[in-house]
């Protein structure tokens, strides 16, 4: 089974991009800025945004969050989001979920402006990317498609079956997938009979958020596992995949950590980069 190595692979992006950048600094006459807003406490949120920092900074990206009390307002995170909208520095707006309760989700991503969305969570992105008329993709699906794409797994007419319906991962997911001529199946927490589906699956991209959920013999044997799960449990880090036995039946795996999670940091940059391009009239974006 290959390990499908998201960390190093990141790293390699990420210094690719940071080399792409210095190349078309003259030229754009100003870095990529990259904003990142994180209202309240959550210790979680608090390390990804200050791993999210340190890559921008490798990567050449003027990189700044914005740290908010639990008690900021509606209004005064939408005013913080229209005056990033308007700064001609900034590239990409961010706003690290979960917000504190009583915040609307829908309202405050919303109220970025599409071409600053590096996420791609406003519903412009997400529609144009159903339409495949997208400029920027969500972070965790594109990093897998990068990462199927650097290992040459090529997904044209295979089954894949994506298995979480989220709009940050799931859906997306399956129709970056389409968009590679995959036959997509998506599955939920209703779908019946999901070994029955696991089992037709040559690629099966778990989003559920449950340790160890895909158990390795329901597995069609040389499927491509993708485990973007990411479970905290008192082992450790785990993902949606059960790992014993996995190594027997597939031909692929992505590990957890280490899998997903580094590329979806690595393809954050990615949009950022790729906005910025867009925004100084570059003639073409980062690959
Ligand atoms: P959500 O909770 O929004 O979605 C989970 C999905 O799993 C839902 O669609 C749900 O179905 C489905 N589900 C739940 N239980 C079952 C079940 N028994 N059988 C089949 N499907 C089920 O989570 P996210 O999409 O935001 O995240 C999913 C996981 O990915 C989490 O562990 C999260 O931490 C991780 N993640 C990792 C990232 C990374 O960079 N590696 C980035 C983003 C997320 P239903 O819709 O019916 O409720």
């Amino acid at each position: 089974m290959i390990i499908l190595d998201g960390k190093s692979l990141g790293i390699k992006r990420r210094a690719a991009l940071a080399d792409w950048v210095a190349t078309h600094l003259e030229r754009a006459g100003r870095p990529p800025g990259l904003t990142v807003l994180l209202a309240g406490d959550d210790a979680a949120s608090a390390t990804y945004v200050r791993s999210k920092e340190k890559a921008s900074a490798k990567a050449g990206i003027r990189g700044e969050v914005v740290r908010l009390p639990s008690s900021v307002t509606e209004n005064e995170l939408l005013a913080r989001i229209e005056a990033l909208n308007v700064d001609p520095e900034v590239d990409g707006i961010l706003v690290q979920l979960p917000l504190p309760e009583g915040l609307d989700e829908d309202v405050v991503l919303d109220a970025i402006a599409p071409s600053k969305d590096v996420d791609g969570f406003h519903p412009s992105n997400s529609g144009a990317l159903w339409q495949q008329r997208g400029e920027v993709a969500p972070c965790t699906p594109l990093g897998v498609i990068h990462l199927l794409d650097d290992y040459g797994i090529d997904v044209q007419g295979k089954n894949a079956l994506v298995i979480g319906r989220s709009n940050i991962v799931g859906r997306p997911m399956a129709e970056l997938l389409l968009q590679r001529n995959a036959t997509v199946t998506i599955a939920h927490s209703r779908t019946a009979d999901l070994e029955r589906q696991i089992g037709d699956a040559d690629i099966v991209v778990a989003a559920i958020g449950r340790p160890g959920f895909v158990k390795a013999k329901t597995l069609k044997p040389g499927a491509v596992c993708i485990d973007v799960g990411i479970n905290r449990t008192p082992e450790g880090l785990v993902g949606d995949f059960e790992w014993d036995g996995l190594d027997q039946i597939a031909s692929a795996a992505t590990p957890v950590p280490g899998g997903v999670g580094p590329m979806t940091i690595a393809t954050l940059l990615h949009n950022a980069v790729c906005a910025w391009a867009r925004h100084t009239d570059l003639p073409e974006t980062p690959s």
